[in-house]
């Protein structure tokens, strides 16, 4: 799971059609079931570290595509 800065993103979208599980939306387009994301987002965004350098996908992430319901797994 990756969270993007609000207060850094300026809303280009250029990442949107980039994430390979189409796990990004426009604010404006998100999916109601979605919106409880905003605030974790938000939230995560101030605490976890800054990616600036390309890396490997973690090995299992293909298992984890298409698994709904992942939240109870977010360890903080
Ligand atoms: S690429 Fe995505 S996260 Fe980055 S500024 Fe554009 S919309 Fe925001």
């Amino acid at each position: 799971m990756l969270v993007i800065d609000p207060e850094e993103c300026i809303d280009c979208s250029l990442c949107e059609p980039e994430c390979p599980v189409t796990a990004i939306y426009a604010e404006d387009d998100m999916p109601e079931d979605q919106h409880e994301f905003l605030e974790l987002n938000a939230e995560l965004s101030l605490i976890w570290p800054v990616i600036s350098t390309m890396v490997e996908a973690p090995p299992d992430a293909a298992e984890w595509e298409e698994v709904k319901e992942k939240r109870q797994y977010l360890e903080r």
